[in-house]
């Protein structure tokens, strides 16, 4: 299926741009990666890595977590913000799970007790490396300067970007898109003048000319 051109340039271009392997959170055990994107919501993955080696030092699996004194868990994670719901959401996560494996489709993930369509999608791309759009600040601004979309909405932004592209480039697209926005694409003041995409981003013109 021919996908569009001009998504598909750019996903070529970030691919020979950035690093062949992206990874911004530290756990590799599938279960460990799940609660450290649940507790990667609205902190950077800096605190998240440091904060997970206290935590599964204490709580190494899914059965200790499971367990696990509630307060206990909140002093754990405090740094990561949004404390209270996040323990209650991982020890829930953990008792959903029980003895089962991480699943790996989207429609179980979700069911997950504080497990979104992006956390969902972390783990389906990073763990299963399945076909997954991943939605975050970084990527909904780059994409969105880029002209690849028109909406702010992630649930939007997540379909539209996966028709402009082979499924086999999604995940890729998710990790490249990400990393560019946090180290070319800033928010305030994006690189402009050093990116490589600038002969095919709408939005370069109205940045230089601040
Ligand atoms: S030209 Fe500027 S706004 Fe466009 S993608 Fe590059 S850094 Fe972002």
């Amino acid at each position: 299926m021919k996908k569009n051109s001009n998504a598909s340039k750019i996903y070529e271009i970030l691919d020979e741009f950035l690093p062949v392997d992206i990874q911004f959170l530290e756990q590799k055990d599938p279960f460990r990666f799940l609660i450290s994107v649940i507790l990667s919501a609205q902190t950077t993955d800096k605190i998240v890595n440091a904060v997970v080696r206290q935590l599964f030092a204490v709580y190494p699996d899914v059965k200790s977590l499971a367990q696990a004194n509630l307060e206990d868990v909140q002093e754990i994670i405090y740094p990561t913000g949004y404390y209270r719901n996040k323990a209650k959401n991982i020890i829930a996560c953990a008792q959903a799970l029980g003895d089962s494996e991480v699943p790996d489709t989207m429609e179980a993930l979700i069911k997950l007790p504080g497990v979104g369509r992006k956390t969902a999608s972390c783990v389906l791309g990073d763990i299963y490396r399945k076909p997954a759009i991943i939605v975050d600040t970084h990527f909904a601004r780059v994409v969105k300067r880029l002209g690849l979309v028109a909406t702010t909405d992630p649930g939007k932004i997540e379909k539209e970007i996966a028709s402009l592209l082979e499924p086999s480039q999604h995940y890729r697209f998710s990790m490249t898109a990400n990393l560019f926005g946090r180290t070319v694409c800033h928010a305030k003041k994006p690189s402009c003048d050093d990116c490589p995409l600038s002969g095919l981003c709408p939005s370069r013109d109205a940045f230089l000319k601040k």
